[in-house]
């Protein structure tokens, strides 16, 4: 007898674009469907897919055909919806559909068996004797053995390795001698949902607050799709804004996903959603396997029917989905890394089309592709124009560092304006945020006989010295040294210490104003667990003055008393070779400045610059989202660069140099069709040689940029280079979708190829 279920196919978590069919075995015949987890054979091995079909014939000779070993839900672990979202997804980043279901599933369900605990390690007492007889002979050693001294407690695997850039072998060498203590630490609640919650009357809203609400809820009430930019400054009450829409979403029976920044995912943040609606599902990054797991359980069973996460929480399998929040939609930490690399707005986008239910993205600083989508009407703008409580923007005042750097006077890295701006501030019991976007000390070590700078070997990159541990670190690779006191190039002593980093601007406030309490947050110093709330806590109490530290400060923290902020260099990002660079630093200069005012007495802004005349600067000093935003639109426009093109990168890496310049090369050719290669040994100038030639007459519209040297070159003594494929209309990325599965999947011997569709970054 033919069984309608004799075959499944099956996607794995593989970088091949196709599934694989297997028989299977009778008893399983009853219980089998699409989105259920199996156990199969594959090659030598057994692994675990899921069920993406049903078959009753296999479409190839049966006898090829393998059965499958197990069946580990007997109800489809992943709804319908979500399947049909992981195919998209595949599609769209180009990578298979198992492993973009992969990428929807908490870890503990890729596996037979999940992990209920976490790994900490701790330095054990009397290990800081043996920090100096490391420092010289085992450098991978003592790094890691500072590390966890600083941080004076367990540090977590993730972190610890994440922060040191090192493998797990020196913590092992480490543990033999005696020095660290490893432990599992059997993790079940989470720090987030323990804080306080923060009840209290809901504000009452502005007349703009209801508009934007009531046109959220009608078509969450409606159960359609629709799109909405909620475009509201700094300060106007955008998450009020988010929790009605919430409320009207739970009123009407459906459930609500809010994706925030991982960074913003405070417990501050968790502890107002708890307070409006009690029963909260929260996913972010520091979740163990099984935590994870258990928040999954709850939304699928619909215990949690609100969800709110990072990026990933986009996949959350709840039920009857009536809208999507994106807060801060602009920040690139919503794009992933790694395969599939997809942006958390587009899958939202999709996955509210899908479920027909409303979409939210919030800024005060728009991306140019949500921008774009209100202003051709594929979604509704909404605007809270106006701060709430009456409060305004905080003045904006340019600091033009070429007029505060005479001849003969030492570059400066606080002018005069600021420190005494930031002076009155603590005299008059206010407090002060400074800004960097740089970490360590001094970002250049400088010869002044031969104008070299010193930088890492394995890295185009100039090393950063930091000067509490006395040391030159790669923040490319973590390699570190101590600092030459000759120059490596001409042997000439009298190096200089150039440039500013977060440290040495707290060194130097530290110096200026004598008796100031003074913390910083950077990845420096946030290693421990709770070290965030070990500053921020502190500061919101008023027992810290002024705040310095990276992007980590630039956003979402609420301090009334905050009256003065200091864009350290606002010239940091700007020179970047990144087409997306003149909007990086718009949106910080205006998130950063968004931390002062919030309160009654109001606030002022320094911002410093070489440059006071670039357009990103102005615009965000006149606090003009949408001036800046119609330039830098028709700049994209002329230069044929999203959101008027889909760009796709691809980047070639590989020990040998020449061997990863003649890869790029052959996929430009793939790309193209079949052209002649290039001459040998010439590299095309940077940024990109333009290449005229149509693609093999596949699509018009499309141009190959490069290949080119990335212009970070080299990482870990590995060689980069990188193509741009711009796609533009009349054609669409399925007209290359093929061709670059095939450059994905291709085999390319001593380099690794990456793919990435929309990339945040070309660096
Ligand atoms: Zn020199
Ligand atoms: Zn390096």
């Amino acid at each position: 007898m033919v069984s309608e279920r004799a075959y499944a196919a099956v996607a794995l978590n593989r970088p091949i674009r196709t599934e694989f069919t297997y028989a299977v075995p009778q008893p399983l015949r009853s219980s089998i469907a699409p989105g259920a987890r199996v156990v199969v054979p594959f090659a030598t091995r057994r692994e675990v897919g899921v069920c993406v079909r049903v078959l009753g014939e296999p479409g190839m000779d049966p006898r090829r055909i393998r059965p499958l070993e197990r069946l580990l839900d007997e109800e489809p672990i992943l709804p319908g919806d979500l399947l049909e979202l992981a195919l998209w997804i595949a599609d769209e980043t180009v990578c298979s559909w198992g492993q973009a279901i992969a990428a929807l599933l908490p870890a503990s369900l890729k596996r037979e068996v999940a992990r209920r605990s976490i790994v900490q390690i701790e330095a054990t007492p009397g290990a800081e004797g043996a920090l100096a007889s490391l420092e010289t002979d085992w450098p991978k050693q003592f790094r890691v053995l500072r590390t966890l001294l600083e941080a004076g407690g367990p540090v977590e695997r993730v972190e610890l390795l994440g922060r040191t850039k090192l493998s797990w072998s020196p913590v092992l060498r480490l543990r033999k001698k005696g020095w660290v203590r490893i432990r599992r630490v059997p993790v079940t609640s989470d720090p987030l949902l323990e804080g306080e919650i923060e009840r209290g009357p809901p504000p009452r809203l502005t007349p703009e607050q209801e508009a934007a609400r009531d046109a959220v809820t009608a078509i969450v009430r409606e159960r359609k799709f629709g799109g909405f930019l909620l475009f509201g400054i700094t300060g106007s009450g955008k998450t009020e804004v988010y929790l009605r829409a919430l409320e009207a979403t739970l009123a009407a029976r459906r459930s609500a996903i809010v994706l925030v920044p991982e960074i913003s995912l405070t417990p501050q943040t968790v502890a107002r959603f708890r307070g409006r609606f009690g029963e909260v599902a929260v996913l972010h990054s520091r979740l163990t396997d099984a935590q994870r797991f258990d928040q999954w359980r709850a939304i699928r069973e619909g215990k949690a029917r609100v969800v709110v996460g990072a990026r990933s929480a986009v996949f959350a399998p709840v039920r009857d989905l009536g809208l999507v929040v994106v807060d801060e939609e602009h920040e690139p930490s919503f794009k992933q890394q790694q395969v599939p690399r997809y942006h958390a707005r587009d899958v939202a986008r999709r996955r509210a089309e899908i479920a027909e239910a409303a979409l939210l993205l919030g800024s005060a600083t728009p991306s140019l592709e949500a921008w774009r989508d209100a202003q051709e009407g594929r979604s509704r703008l909404l605007r809270l124009p106006h701060r709430v409580g009456g409060g305004s923007l905080p003045e904006i005042r340019v600091v033009d560092l070429r007029r505060e750097t005479g001849p003969g006077r030492a570059p400066t890295l606080l002018s005069r304006p600021l420190l005494s701006a930031v002076r009155d501030a603590v005299r008059r019991r206010e407090q002060a945020i400074l800004f960097l976007n740089r970490r360590g000390f001094a970002p250049v070590l400088y010869c002044p006989t031969c104008a070299a700078t010193v930088r890492c070997d394995r890295c185009d990159a100039s090393l950063t010295y930091h000067r509490r541990h006395r040391r030159a670190v790669c923040h490319l690779c973590g390699e570190e040294e101590v600092p030459p006191t000759k120059c490596p190039d001409c042997t000439a002593g009298g190096l200089l210490f150039l440039g500013a980093g977060s440290e040495r601007v707290e060194d130097l406030v530290r110096r200026e104003i004598p008796g100031i309490r003074v913390a910083r947050m950077d990845s420096d110093t946030m290693v421990a667990r709770g070290a965030h709330e070990g500053v921020l806590g502190p500061f919101r109490r008023g027992e810290i003055d002024a705040l310095v530290g990276t992007q980590m400060i630039a956003k979402g923290l609420d301090f009334p008393n905050v009256t003065v902020v200091g864009v350290v260099s606002a010239d940091t990002a700007l020179h970047l070779p990144d087409f997306r660079s003149t909007e990086r630093t718009f949106q910080l200069i205006s998130q950063v400045a968004g931390r002062a005012g919030r309160g009654p007495k109001g606030g002022v802004v320094f911002v410093q610059t070489h440059q006071p005349e670039q357009d990103a600067i102005g615009f965000a000093v006149r606090h003009d989202y949408e001036a800046f935003a119609r330039e830098e639109i028709e700049g994209r426009r002329s230069a044929g660069f999203p959101p008027f093109a889909r760009a796709v990168r691809i980047l070639v890496e590989g020990k040998d140099e020449d061997r990863a310049r003649a890869t790029a090369v052959r996929i430009r050719d793939r790309l193209l069709g079949s052209s002649p290669a290039p001459e040998p040994g010439k590299s095309p100038a940077l940024p990109f040689e333009v290449e005229e030639r149509p693609l093999g007459g596949l699509a018009p519209g499309v141009q190959i940029l490069g290949p080119a040297p990335a212009p970070i070159a080299r990482i870990r003594g590995r060689a980069r280079w990188h193509l741009l494929a711009k796609v533009a209309p009349p054609s669409t990325l399925a007209a290359i979708r093929a061709v670059l599965h095939d450059v994905a999947e291709g085999s390319w011997p001593g380099c690794e190829v990456t793919v990435d569709v929309d990339p945040v970054s070309v660096l």
